[in-house]
């Protein structure tokens, strides 16, 4: 990981099933990716980092499932922030939250292959990917760090994959352990057949899998992400995927990126640049 550059900031303010939030910063740049926790509470966490809703330059949206939009009709209303996603997720929030036409200008529409590139050469590359609703992950290449952002998906495709790049920094869910799933007594079985599907979630095993097939010696850090806090537990989930990608890969530990688990709630500082 050498060659970083000094003012790259990318911290998780959520991430599970209450609610999904990133902020990436870059030379006076800042984006979030989702906004799924309340605007009050956005607005908290930026304050440790010196920001308000204000300098935020634009919001990227995986897809429109309330733990990832709950703050997006303030932000848009109230900040009159650049909003980017699908056409499906950005025509859902128009209609859900009554966005006049006043607004509209600042919804943009993005397609699952076509990088936006922002100021200070911040690139950022929705990829395709499969959930029960139209959904993209997101690679995002900040100086010459490349990092992805990978939760909401039933599955993933060769198709998929062959997308990223060598990246150093993968976010990438691992949202419920098989076992706990199968034996939920409050999920209803349709639920498990939903979650466990093609356009459902990552099991900690799949997990593992995705990791593999995005694996190279570039990467250096792995953050668990988007948890099911019902059917996985924090320290379940980072020993399932330790233990099944030193399998894969035919290693062991310290051999294999560093796996750490992101929090539900609280702030996690994925990557500073030193100064
Ligand atoms: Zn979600
Ligand atoms: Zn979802």
């Amino acid at each position: 990981m050498s060659g970083y550059d000094k003012n790259i900031r990318f911290v998780s303010l959520s991430s599970g099933s209450s609610g999904n939030c990133f902020l990436i910063s870059y030379n006076g740049t800042n984006i979030l990716i989702d906004v799924g926790i309340p605007y009050k509470k956005i607005e908290e966490c930026l304050r440790n980092f010196g920001l308000r809703f204000d300098d935020i330059n634009a919001i990227f949206l995986t897809h429109s499932h309330i733990d990832h939009i709950r703050a997006i009709k303030q932000c848009a209303k109230i900040n009159k922030i650049d909003i980017y996603g699908l056409k499906d997720t950005l025509q859902y929030i128009i209609n859900t939250y009554d966005i006049t036409e006043d607004y509209e200008d600042l919804f943009h529409i993005i397609y699952g292959s076509e990088v936006i590139t922002l100021d200070n050469g911040f690139d950022v590359e929705p990829i395709s990917s499969y959930h029960d609703v139209p959904s993209v992950c997101y690679q995002i290449t900040v100086g010459d760090i490349n990092l992805a952002i990978v939760t909401d998906l039933g599955c993933f495709t060769k198709k998929m994959l062959s997308r990223f790049n060598k990246l150093d920094i993968l976010v990438i869910e691992a949202n419920y352990n098989d076992d706990m799933l199968d034996e939920s007594t409050k999920y209803p079985e349709m639920l498990k057949r939903r979650i466990r599907g093609g356009d459902g979630h990552l099991s900690n095993k799949e997990c593992a899998e995705f990791i593999k097939e995005v694996y190279s010696d570039r990467l250096k850090k792995v953050f668990l992400a988007h948890l099911s806090i019902e059917t996985n537990t924090p320290s379940l989930a980072q020993t399932e995927v330790i233990n099944n990608l030193n399998l894969l890969l035919d290693k062991h530990n310290g051999e294999i990126p560093d796996i750490n688990v992101l929090d539900r709630f609280e702030i996690t500082e994925i990557y500073k640049g030193e100064n």
